[in-house]
């Protein structure tokens, strides 16, 4: 069974299960609660504050406090505002922000975001090479040395190990400068169009993630591993961290975009499922 249809149905008989038992907090967890004990949790999602590293022309995080404190009924309350740009920290590329006719954020089937992934680590390619770009032969070496392709449906996560250097700008996007003319100055890590045409053409992959701020790297100024992607319905997630805690195969991701109508990207908490 597909492992996404097997969460899907474990969710399902989880539901079931609760509705003929009374509720009692005496009696065993529901089935789903035991399943995910089974499952190691990590998270792939960077935090957003002041540190959150965006894009050179992006609008930064902000968060304004509304009000903190004791109230004079006599309990606590806060709350604040927050303002972001759509792409900054860990988030989504959505279809339509490098195609036209792509979906927004709310229109990326949450099939797309929740299922079977890989990774593939290229950090020892890209250890002293900020400008390294991920190749066919890096992909095609995954399938060589796990003994398959990769599998229909996949999320690919490409970890080039840049995660470690967030939030230094200077290390992780290669400049501490802002504006359009940092453009030219970014260095980091991103996957090749030829890497990204032959996933499109020879792969059945539902979307695809990477440890730097993009999937194109640092010095592009065409964006084509985007275009190429994006133009085939196949969302990015960027800024993801935590890609050396994950084995090659054999667990899932759910990545979950807040749900912005009309949105080109989107804040991303993204986690993967390991099985103990
Ligand atoms: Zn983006």
């Amino acid at each position: 069974m597909p492992k996404t249809l097997s969460l899907f149905c474990m969710v399902c008989f989880a539901f079931l299960n609760c509705k003929e038992k009374p509720s009692s907090s005496l009696e065993e967890p529901p089935v789903l609660t035991k399943q995910l004990t089974n499952k190691t949790l990590i998270d792939l999602s960077h935090e957003y504050s002041k540190e959150t590293v965006y894009w050179v022309t992006a609008k930064e995080f902000e968060l304004d406090t509304v009000f903190a404190g004791d109230t004079d009924k006599g309990f606590y309350y806060s709350a604040n505002n927050f303002a972001t740009a759509e792409h900054g920290g860990t988030h989504i590329d959505a279809p339509i922000h490098f195609s036209k006719t792509g979906q927004t954020v709310e229109q990326i089937p949450l099939d797309n975001l929740v299922g079977s992934a890989i990774k593939i680590d290229v950090s020892h390619n890209a250890k002293n090479n900020p400008d390294y770009l991920i190749t066919v032969a890096d992909l095609t070496q995954w399938e060589t040395q796990s003994g398959h392709q990769i599998p229909e449906g996949s999320i690919v996560l490409l970890q080039t190990g840049f995660a470690k250097y967030y939030p230094n700008k200077e290390k992780y996007l290669g400049t501490t400068e802002r504006g359009d003319h940092a453009i030219a100055l970014l260095h980091f890590p991103g996957l090749s169009p030829e890497a990204a045409q032959w996933l499109v053409d020879n792969r059945n992959i539902k979307a695809i993630g990477i440890d730097t701020p993009s999937i194109d790297y640092g010095q592009s100024q065409l964006f084509k591993s985007h275009v190429i992607l994006l133009s085939k319905n196949i969302p990015a997630f960027e800024n993801l961290t935590n890609l050396d805690k994950l084995p090659s195969e054999n667990f899932e991701v759910i990545a979950l975009p807040m749900k912005i109508k009309g949105g080109t990207g989107a804040p991303l908490r993204i986690i993967a499922l390991l099985d103990n």
